[in-house]
C-alpha cells in the first residue's frame, strides 16, 4: 500500500491528510494545544482511528505549519507557503494566486503555470486580516465563527468600522449591538472589514487569476464574496477538499514526490 501523509501544525488547528494510491485517502482536524508536539501526536492518533491505517503503513511524511519543527515522527519539514501552493495547484491547476488566511496570519502566494512559487507576501504582525479578528468579533456577537458568513447573507446595510484595529473594532461591535443594529448588518460589516484589510495585502502583490482561498477563513463565504467584489473577480471555491486542509494536503503531496 502506498500511503503518504502531511501534517500541518497551525496556531489554532492541527491538520493531517493522507494520500493513498494517488488520491486523498483521509484526513483529520483537531484544535491545537499549547505544545505543537502534543498536537501532532493527537492528530496522528485521530487520523489512524478515522482511516484505519497503521502508523507503519505511512511510507513518507512531511510536516508544515508553525509547529512543524517540533513534530517527532515526520521524515521532513517544508514551509506552509510551499505546501499551500502545492495543495492548491493540485486541486485547482489554474490557480495563480492563493490567499491563505489562518488563525494568526495571512499569506498571498503567487504561482506560475507550472505551480512554481514566484512571489509571496505575509501579514503576521497584526490580528486584523487574520482569523483571530473574526474569532474575536464572533465571540462578542455570541455566535460561532462558522455562522458569520451565513448570517451576513441577509444584510442590506452593513455597518462600517471607525478603525481596523481589533481592539477598537470590538468596541464598535458592542456599540452596534447596544444600538440594536440587526445581527446580519454587523456580521456583514465584520466580513467586509476583513476583506478590506486583506485587499491591502493583495494589492501590494498584484493578484492574477485564477484566485483561490485556503485556510479556515476560506470557509466564510461572506469574506470570500466581499474580497472577490473588491478584487473585481470571482474567487474560485475549492470543493474537492476542505480548504482548511490545504497545507496538510500539500505536505502529503510533497511526501509522495519524495519517494
Ligand atoms: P491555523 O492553520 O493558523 O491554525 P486555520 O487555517 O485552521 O488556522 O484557520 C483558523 C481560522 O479559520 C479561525 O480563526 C476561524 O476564523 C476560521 N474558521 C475555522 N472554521 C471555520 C468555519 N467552519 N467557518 C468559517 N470560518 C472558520
Amino acid at each position: 500500500m502506498s500511503i503518504f501523509a502531511g501534517f500541518d501544525v497551525g496556531s489554532l488547528t492541527t491538520k493531517a491528510v493522507i494520500i493513498k494510491n494517488k488520491k486523498i485517502g483521509g484526513s483529520a482536524i483537531i484544535k491545537s494545544g499549547p505544545k505543537p508536539v502534543e498536537s501532532a501526536n493527537k492528530v496522528l492518533e485521530k487520523l489512524i482511528n478515522e482511516t484505519g491505517i497503521n502508523k507503519n503503513d505511512i511510507k513518507y511524511s512531511i510536516g508544515t505549519g508553525y509547529g512543524r519543527e517540533k513534530i517527532t515522527f515526520i521524515n521532513d519539514a517544508i514551509s506552509e507557503i510551499s505546501c499551500h501552493g502545492k495543495g492548491a495547484q493540485w486541486v485547482l491547476p489554474s490557480a495563480r494566486t492563493i490567499i491563505d488566511i489562518g488563525g494568526q496570519d495571512c499569506k498571498v502566494i503567487k504561482l506560475d503555470k507550472n505551480g512554481t512559487l514566484i512571489k509571496f507576501i505575509t501579514n503576521d504582525k497584526c490580528a486584523s486580516g487574520t482569523g483571530r479578528f473574526l474569532d474575536v468579533m464572533a465571540k462578542v456577537m455570541n455566535i460561532d465563527v462558522s455562522e458569520l458568513g451565513k448570517i451576513s447573507e441577509k444584510s442590506t446595510k452593513p455597518i462600517t468600522f471607525s478603525s481596523m484595529c481589533t481592539v477598537w473594532a470590538q468596541a464598535d461591535v458592542i456599540k452596534f449591538i447596544n444600538s440594536r443594529r440587526p445581527a446580519e448588518d454587523i456580521c456583514a460589516g465584520i466580513n467586509s472589514a476583513m476583506a478590506n484589510r486583506l485587499s491591502m495585502l493583495t494589492n501590494s502583490i498584484k493578484v492574477e487569476k485564477d484566485i483561490c482561498m485556503t485556510g479556515g477563513v476560506a470557509k466564510n463565504k461572506g469574506v470570500v464574496n466581499a474580497l472577490g467584489k473588491i478584487l473585481g473577480c470571482r474567487i474560485k471555491r475549492i470543493k474537492k477538499i476542505d480548504p482548511q486542509l490545504m497545507g496538510a494536503l500539500g505536505a502529503a503531496l510533497f511526501a509522495q514526490e519524495s519517494i
